[in-house]
């Protein structure tokens, strides 16, 4: 199992510690060619206006969607707007998932919060410690996409399409290996 992490900008860093951490072999995604032999994708958090933009300029737009067709791919915040079919903005995104998103949906940076989600798919283990940071909220859901937890409030933070998995929130922050794992059982 090799899993690539998209690192032209964002704490892609992080996501390639916690797959180390879990015996996963790992890849640097900057080129289209790097995307040859993974077995799925995480695009980690940052500012989905920059991944947009530099994805566009190193060529990696089409190759991205073409890989997500056939593969897993995980976008964890800036990454899960990267994602989505509409994020109700003109940037630059993959639009390979149906959900439209709002980002910066909590506020400004001094608004990132902390909580505890109940997520049925991680199994055992209790409630997740979630880590949200001037995170986007997933205002709807289109097609086959099913929603896999939401806020106290009914909000969608977290949701998945057959292979390809959004997340508000980011599980590399935290040591719970979970939501890592999960994403290696629609990678496999
Ligand atoms: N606010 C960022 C955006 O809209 C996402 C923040 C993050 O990834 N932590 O792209």
């Amino acid at each position: 199992m090799k899993i690539g992490v998209l690192a032209i900008q964002g704490d892609f860093a992080e996501h390639i510690v916690m797959l180390k951490r879990i015996g996963v072999e790992t890849a640097e995604v900057r080129l289209p060619s790097h995307l040859d032999g993974l077995d799925g994708l995480i695009v980690p958090g940052g500012e989905s206006t920059t991944i947009g933009k530099l994805s566009m300029d190193f060529g990696l737009l089409e190759p991205l969607r073409a890989f997500g067709k056939t593969h897993a791919i995980w976008g964890t915040c800036a990454g899960a707007i990267f994602l989505s079919k509409d994020a109700r903005r003109n940037q630059p995104l993959l639009g390979i998932m149906d959900i439209t998103v709002e980002r910066n949906a909590f506020g400004r940076q001094v608004d990132s919060f902390e909580a505890d989600l109940s997520i049925p798919e991680l199994g055992e283990g209790g409630p997740y410690h979630a880590i949200f940071i001037r995170a986007p909220i997933i205002e709807s859901v289109q097609g086959d996409t099913v929603v896999m937890s939401t806020l106290p409030d009914g909000r969608i933070i977290a949701a998945r399409q057959r292979k390809l998995l959004a997340t508000s929130f980011h599980p590399e922050l935290t040591h719970d290996s979970r939501f890592h794992q999960y994403f290696l059982s629609l990678a496999k």
